[in-house]
């Protein structure tokens, strides 16, 4: 399993608990991260090539990484195609909007900083890596990452945090920094409370879409799903 997400650790325990031995790989990019039931391996393969090794002893690949992990869902659409290992993608599905929320989606993360009002304040809650594209916009920035970001914008906070967030915390985290723009991706899942908080307020948010999925993916949307495709009956068991 590729993994890196809440819904991979979930599904780790679940088929551990059914008896499947599971590998989860992490990518590496935290130092402490929330480590999975059954094995763990750490840091990236190769390329397609490396991870079509990997799939030697594999049964079933399962892609449980974050929506916006485009690069390695590539990698893993080569790979399976490659050595013929059965795959499929674990995706939350994305946020749609209520009423009462103001959201302008854009297709990236340089559209996200080039649809910011000069003056505004900002909540960046687009990850570590994302932050380099805001760089020179002019407006204030509360950062929120796990962990800290290679670049900052001129004016900026910087607060090291790890979700979910419940939503009273992020009602007082909008109030007390008197934000005007929250600026997140479409990541779905369970840290939507900064787009309630948002919406109650009638901040406006900029969302930035997912990247598309390789053509032909078999896209599963819930871990309930995956496990009911593997075990008893599932591809894992032939
Ligand atoms: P990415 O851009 O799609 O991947 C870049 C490279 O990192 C891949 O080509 C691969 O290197 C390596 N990699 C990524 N995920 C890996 C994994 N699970 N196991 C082993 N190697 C992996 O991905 P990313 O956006 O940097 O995300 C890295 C990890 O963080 C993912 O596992 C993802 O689930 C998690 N994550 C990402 C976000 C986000 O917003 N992007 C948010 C939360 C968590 P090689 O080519 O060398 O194999």
């Amino acid at each position: 399993m590729l993994g890196g997400t809440a819904e991979a650790r979930e599904l780790a325990s679940r088929l551990a608990a059914e008896g499947v031995e599971v590998t989860t790989s992490l990518a590496g990019r935290t130092h402490h991260p929330r480590l999975p039931d059954g094995d763990v391996r750490t840091g990236g393969f190769g390329g397609v090539d490396g991870l079509a090794a990997a799939l030697d002893d594999v049964d079933v690949l399962v892609d449980a990484t974050h929506p916006f992990a485009a690069r390695m869902t590539e990698h893993a659409a080569g790979a399976a195609a490659r050595t013929g290992t059965p795959w499929v993608v674990l995706r939350r599905p994305g946020w749609t909007a209520g009423p009462g929320d103001r959201w302008t989606r854009v297709p990236s993360l340089e559209d996200a900083a080039a649809s910011i009002a000069p003056g505004a304040r900002v909540l960046l809650a687009t990850g570590r890596q994302g932050v380099g594209a805001f760089v020179d916009v002019d407006a204030w920035f509360l950062v929120r990452a796990i962990e800290t970001p290679d670049v900052l914008p001129e004016r900026a906070e910087l607060l090291l945090a790890r979700g979910p967030f419940a939503l009273e915390d992020e009602r007082a985290l909008l109030d007390g920094h008197r934000i005007t723009v929250v600026v997140a991706k479409d990541s779905g899942g369970a840290t939507e409370a900064k787009l309630v908080a948002a919406r109650e307020r009638s901040i406006p948010v900029i969302l930035v879409d997912r990247p598309a999925l390789p053509a032909g993916v078999d896209v599963v949307a819930s871990v309930d799903d995956i496990v009911d495709r593997i075990v008893p009956d599932g591809v894992s068991r032939g």
